[in-house]
């Protein structure tokens, strides 16, 4: 379509996307200069989009079919990018694995799996208190790359609009290259499946030798049945982030020519998290009125009635891939708390994807002070989310999770046995701990059973 063909948006539409402006808004900082960030406004709204419209709206198709039992949605990634970890290595690494994690959850699930990277804009974090104390000290709270420095001191902590162009631009060097990676032959099934045989044939995950060596024979048989294997090596890849930083996401947001609406092109989908999540604050409304997908994130004190204002507000028109419902309740909660939010929902003609998050319900101090998660826990929340679904009768349509492709030491347990003492030696994240690439593969294994059962 030529711009003369471009469809004029309501006016209404427009003023729409300020209305967040007048209601309460939680976890933004306080910018030193107001000025500066409106220049960084009027700058990023004039930056190339990261994403189009088009693909958001082939997304929100693929996520309905997710939360109709045909597909599966994999989202994974770092709890906070940072600028100085968007290199190369790294990036590939996390695509790597996520990749091998499909290929397992799409024989497991037998369905296509819709991948989605927590990447290429995971750069904001909400934070339990705005400052942090250390030896005496109280400094601004980190609130991730985009906002400030993670470095304890006075200017470190300081937030710096000028951290948001940054983070676009970090942002589009990260897009650029999973897009090269999943459409330039790295993606390729047969070499993505061979790494995971590696990881099956180790001892210590014997276990899912079997499952391995079927998905091989899997493979074989494709090919001998002439599967075009050149055209299997694109692969979708879609990236989203936690809409949290308003200076970001609004200028972001921009008209589609094609249709007069609002779209966030700063990914295909965006997440609420659970403490923005409020129906009449600033979050909620902004996301109301953007055509991404939107997922919201829910704690176990999570209402059938807090569920249905979402959906109303969220989804009035109930279209069908639109809402996506992200539970992180704690493993000891789910089974109680996950059931009577399913059956709240079940009726609805147009029922919201419901994912899995097990990671942040389930997160404790180590003795010797380390942020953690036990992989036990992760693996019971999972457990407990296609239990409850099976109670139902309803569909478990994906799981969402904190992993990086790289070797560190930030959760407990896993076939490497991770302990407390061995958290020490390579924790790197700055936020949440993170799965590591052996605790990520054994978790899309452990999925995969649940998805045959
Ligand atoms: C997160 O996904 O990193 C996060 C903060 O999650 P939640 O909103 O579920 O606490
Ligand atoms: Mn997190």
């Amino acid at each position: 379509m030529t711009s003369d063909d471009a469809i004029t948006p309501d006016p209404e539409t427009i003023a729409g996307l300020e209305r967040w402006r007048e209601l309460p808004i939680r976890q933004q900082p306080e910018w030193p200069d107001a000025e500066a960030i409106e220049r960084v406004h009027r700058e990023l709204a004039l930056m190339p989009p990261l994403v189009f419209a088009g693909e958001v709206d082939r997304l929100r198709q693929r996520l309905a079919q997710a939360a109709d039992g045909q597909a599966f949605l994999l989202q994974g990634g770092d709890c906070a990018e940072t600028f100085a970890g968007a290199t190369a290595d790294n990036i590939r690494a996390r695509v790597r694995t996520l990749l091998q994690m499909s290929i397992v959850l799409t024989y497991g699930a037998s369905v296509p799996v819709v991948k989605m990277g927590r990447m290429a804009g995971q750069f904001a974090k909400p934070r339990s208190k705005d400052t942090e104390t250390r030896e005496g000290v109280t400094l601004p709270a980190y609130r991730g790359d985009i906002v400030n420095d993670y470095a304890f001191t006075e200017g470190g902590r300081q937030p710096d609009p000028a951290r948001i162009l940054r983070g676009y631009h970090t942002a589009a060097s990260t897009i650029n290259l999973v897009r090269a990676f999943t459409t330039g032959g790295f993606a390729d099934m047969r070499e993505v499946h061979s790494w995971n045989r590696g990881f099956a044939a180790n001892p210590a995950n014997a276990r899912y030798e079997q499952l391995a060596t079927e998905i091989d024979r899997a493979v074989r048989f494709m090919e001998a049945a002439g599967a075009n294997f050149d055209e299997l090596r694109d692969v979708e890849f879609y990236v989203g982030h936690e809409g949290l930083l308003m200076d970001y996401e609004r200028p972001m947001t921009r008209i589609d020519s094609r249709t007069g609406l609002p779209y966030n092109t700063s990914a295909h989908f965006i997440w609420i998290g659970e403490r923005t999540r409020q129906l009449d604050e600033a979050h909620v409304d902004f996301c109301s009125r953007i055509r991404n997908p939107i997922g919201v994130k829910l704690g176990p004190t999570t209402t059938p009635d807090d569920l249905k204002a979402l959906a109303d507000k969220l989804n009035p028109d109930r279209e069908p891939g639109r809402l996506t419902f992200i539970t992180r309740m704690g493993a000891g909660k789910i089974r109680a708390a996950l059931p009577p939010l399913l059956a709240a929902m079940k009726d609805e003609e147009v029922k919201p994807l419901w994912v899995t998050d097990p990671m942040h319900g389930n997160g404790i101090t180590s003795s010797t002070g380390y942020k953690t998660r036990r992989f036990d826990d992760i693996v019971d929340e999972v457990k407990g989310f296609f239990e409850a679904h099976r109670e139902v009768g309803t569909h478990p349509g994906g799981i969402h999770v904190e992993l990086t492709g790289d070797d560190v030491t930030e959760c407990l347990g896993g076939s490497e046995q991770i302990d407390e003492l061995g958290l020490e030696s390579r924790y790197a994240s700055l936020c949440d701990p993170r799965l590591n690439h052996m605790q990520s593969l054994e978790l899309a294994f452990l999925v995969a059973e649940e998805l045959r059962a």
